[in-house]
């Protein structure tokens, strides 16, 4: 195969691709970690290739993406691209096995299992015109109105949550250090669960209203965190066990199953 039907343009930053390896924190708020720069190709391996060249890359490093179900291949500078196709070749089965191991979308529709603070829930179309248009009742997320609309009613819904479970918390745990969030903002963000700006807005990933509580608690903590410490030092990660004791657990729970609460919807 000719290198030509490849262009590589340099990452902007060879920051770490959300969703692999990284440092805790990472999957949070790393900024300007928006995804690769790059060319995506076909190479007949059961998903697209994104090539990006790294400078900081001291060898060739693969890595799945599972939101789009595609593979990244990290190419250090002036590596040429006959290389990375040799290796991918080379892991071929190890691309496979990780791909088939994604967890499988699960759409908004009748009968779907979805976690509401972890603890799943039925989706169900109810024909009463006299409920609320959706409703979070005995293990079921009831929808009524047309069904045509269930999926964008659900996930309307939750995104309400999501802020209903969110913002108290976040102004609680701020007013506790002395400080406020000046905006709170749900957002439906991939590669971060939550971020804090240089001005002291917050924004959450609504996604979160599907983990268990104590890791809403640890994102919420993390942020506020960063009302005070603007970096992932020790003095920020104090604060953070400070403001909810053991967060070691929630953080490792939501590495384990980003890609999973990423699959709903
Ligand atoms: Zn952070």
């Amino acid at each position: 195969m000719k290198d030509s039907r490849y262009r590589f343009r340099r990452g902007k930053r060879s920051a770490t691709f959300p969703g692999m390896r990284g440092t805790p924190g990472d999957m949070l708020d790393r900024r300007g970690n928006t995804g690769p720069v790059g060319q995506i190709c076909e190479l007949g391996i059961g998903a697209p290739v994104m090539v990006r060249v790294s400078r900081r890359a001291r060898r060739m490093a693969l890595r799945i993406d599972s939101v789009g179900g595609k593979v990244e291949l990290v190419l250090p500078r002036g590596v040429p691209a006959g290389a990375g196709l040799r290796f991918l070749a080379a892991k071929r089965e190890w691309i496979a096995a990780r791909l088939a191991a994604l967890p499988q979308p699960v759409p908004f529709v009748e009968g779907a299992f979805v976690p509401v603070l972890g603890v799943p829930h039925r989706i169900r179309h109810d024909r009463n015109s006299a409920r609320p248009p959706v409703e979070i009742v005995d293990g079921e997320i009831r929808v009524g109105g047309d069904p045509a609309h269930l999926a964008r009613r659900v996930r309307d819904h939750l995104v309400l949550t999501a802020r209903v479970e969110l913002a108290p918390r976040a102004r609680r745990l701020a007013a506790r250090i002395g400080r406020q969030a000046s905006r709170i903002t749900i957002r439906d963000t991939k590669s971060r669960w939550g971020s804090c700006s240089g001005q002291g807005n917050l924004s959450f990933s609504w996604r979160l209203i599907l983990a268990p509580e104590p890791v809403l608690d640890y994102v919420v903590a993390h942020e506020v965190a960063h009302l005070v410490e603007m970096n992932h030092g020790t003095l920020f990660w104090q604060l953070v066990e400070s403001l909810t004791p053991g967060s070691a657990a929630p953080r490792a729970w939501l590495r384990r199953h980003r890609n999973r609460l990423l699959s709903y919807g």
